[in-house]
């Protein structure tokens, strides 16, 4: 650690961005110190065992990857790998008083047809499905390999219409259309009408040319792992439990103070916490932003469960499980959250990481069948749990619980492993405790609300690679930067090459 040389760069945040952007700049032979608040490293990116007794590393936060573009990955070197999941969801439902299920395999099959056959009646959904992802893939192909260069017009990309209207015009089942309907609110507070929902659905479809959302194997863990690896192999100096509470700036540069009063110089400065923390530090305003909206819960199970259906569960729950989210039922939930309750009906999905990968799993605990199980509830944002943060919890996970038993026939309680302490293997995140916990403002996952990922005429000054600030020595290199948002590595990516431009 040193307080008196100075650096070609500090960089503020060791979540995966911070790591990304370091390692980039010290690969181009640029001095550079990494500061991180905790005492460990990953942010939202990291992979924890919450029942100590159980050798089972969940990630706790962030669970799959799609944004993260295979040049990142080639760039630095890093031995990471996603596994593809073979089905892209399932979606439990009652018709005429009998359980069934509308299972989509990642790539359309003859299983997938009938499935959309047995809920609709026909082949006309399955169709219109299939033509509008066609249509997806085309948009994705083209906006993918722009998000590791200067900011393009938003004429290439338009996209006016709320992604609502878009979802009724084509198509018809209100589960279908529901089904859509939710890339474009995860995490996100908004309507279906709302063009704050269009931003959310654009980057949950364009990760790397695909929009494919793949599980990371070891976990979200092992993704910080190799960076860290990579990142003290080139050379960053990283220190953890230090925590950046002053910034200043002049035009040779910037100085940086610790909690623990140390104090650090640069040339520039990255910041890859939050835009809102960054504004704190500097004494300027804040951006605006919604609030985070989501309850995240981990599970350990004994066994997976049966489903009412008597679909077999490894096919369920080894892609994305749908539950209360038709399209009306999302809007539903949307204007009870907006009026200050927890939807009872709350609209979750959820995911079975050791289906696909369970290498995070003890060989002991696979071998007893056991499995985890990743539960994002929406429509739960952070004004809900003010009043009482614990109450809130209690009640949105008691919602969650009682949603997903709908469907199911042995109730899930029923399943979850059981601690030494009695207590069942169980934990849950409100956006409370995702502010408290990780900085995240409100809980918001991307930092602040997503921007479209192009120049759209908003821009209160020139921007370039989107991680620009008012000050030439200060740059945005987490996800509140445009382009930023959800584990992707771009915006730590686009900031080192802002700095790296300036040469
Ligand atoms: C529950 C949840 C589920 C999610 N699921 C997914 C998913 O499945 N897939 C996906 O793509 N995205 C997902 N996301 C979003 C994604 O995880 C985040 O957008 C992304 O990880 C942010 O990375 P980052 O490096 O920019 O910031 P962060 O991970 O937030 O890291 C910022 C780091 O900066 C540090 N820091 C902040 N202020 C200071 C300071 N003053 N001094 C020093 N250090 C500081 C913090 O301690 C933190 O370690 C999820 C997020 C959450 C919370």
């Amino acid at each position: 650690m040193s307080t008196d040389s100075k650096y070609d760069a500090i960089v503020v945040g060791g979540g995966h961005n911070g790591l990304v952007a370091a390692t980039y700049l010290a690969k181009a032979g640029k001095s550079v110190v990494l500061l991180e608040s905790a005492s460990e490293l990953g942010g939202a990116t990291t992979s924890v065992r919450p029942f100590p007794e159980y050798d089972a590393r969940l990630s706790r936060y962030s669970y799959l990857v799609s944004l993260l573009p295979d040049q990142i990955v080639a760039d630095l070197g890093i031995n990471f790998k996603t596994l593809e999941r073979s089905i892209a969801s399932y979606t439990p439902y009652k018709k005429s008083g009998k359980d069934g299920g509308l299972l989509i395999s990642q790539n359309w099959d003859a299983r997938t047809a009938e499935s959309f056959r047995e809920l609709t009646g026909g082949d006309e959904e399955g169709k219109k499905w299939q033509e509008f992802y066609n249509e997806i893939a085309v948009l994705a192909e083209r906006i993918a390999p722009y998000m590791l260069q200067p900011l393009k017009s938003a004429a290439k990309f338009m996209m006016e219409r709320p992604i609502g209207e878009v979802i009724q015009d084509r198509f018809q089942d209100d589960l279908v259309r529901g089904v859509v309907l939710t890339d474009a609110l995860i995490g996100t507070f908004s309507s279906a009408q709302d063009l704050q929902a269009n931003r959310c659905f654009l980057y949950h479809l364009i990760g790397n040319g695909t929009g494919q959302w793949r599980v990371p194997q070891g976990g979200m863990g092992a993704f910080v792992t190799e960076l860290n690896r990579v990142a003290v192999l080139n050379g960053v100096e990283i220190n953890l439990n230090s925590h950046v509470t002053d910034i200043d700036s002049s035009s040779n540069g910037v100085a940086v103070t610790t909690a623990t009063g140390d104090k650090y110089v640069a040339t520039d400065l990255l910041f890859a916490g939050a835009p809102q923390t960054l504004a704190k530090l500097r004494d300027k305003i804040a951006p605006a932003s919604l609030d985070g909206s989501q309850m995240k819960i981990n599970m350990l199970l004994s066994k997976l469960p049966r489903l009412k259906s008597g679909v077999d569960p490894k096919l369920a729950f080894a892609g994305t499980f749908h539950v209360n989210e038709t399209y009306s039922q999302l809007e539903k939930a949307y204007q009870v959250a907006k009026l200050g309750d927890i939807p009872s009906d709350l609209p979750l999905e959820m995911y079975c990481h050791t289906l696909t990968d369970p290498t995070i799993l003890s060989p002991e605990l696979s071998q007893r069948g056991f499995h985890t199980l990743t539960l994002f509830g929406l429509h739960t944002p952070a004004a809900l749990f003010d009043a009482d943060p614990s109450g809130a919890k209690e009640a949105a996970k008691a919602a969650a619980i009682s949603s997903l038993n709908q469907y199911l026939e042995e109730p899930i309680e029923s399943v979850l492993a059981v601690c030494r302490d009695g207590s069942l293997a169980i934990e849950a995140k409100s956006p409370i405790d995702l502010d408290n916990d990780l900085g995240l403002p409100r809980g918001n996952i991307f930092h602040r609300d997503l921007d479209f990922p192009f120049i759209d005429g908003t821009e209160s000054a020139p921007i370039k690679w989107g991680s620009e600030t008012d000050d030439a020595h200060i740059y945005l290199a987490g996800a509140g930067a445009r382009r930023g948002g959800g584990v992707s590595g771009i915006a730590g990516h686009n900031a080192a090459m802002a700095v790296l431009a300036k040469d």
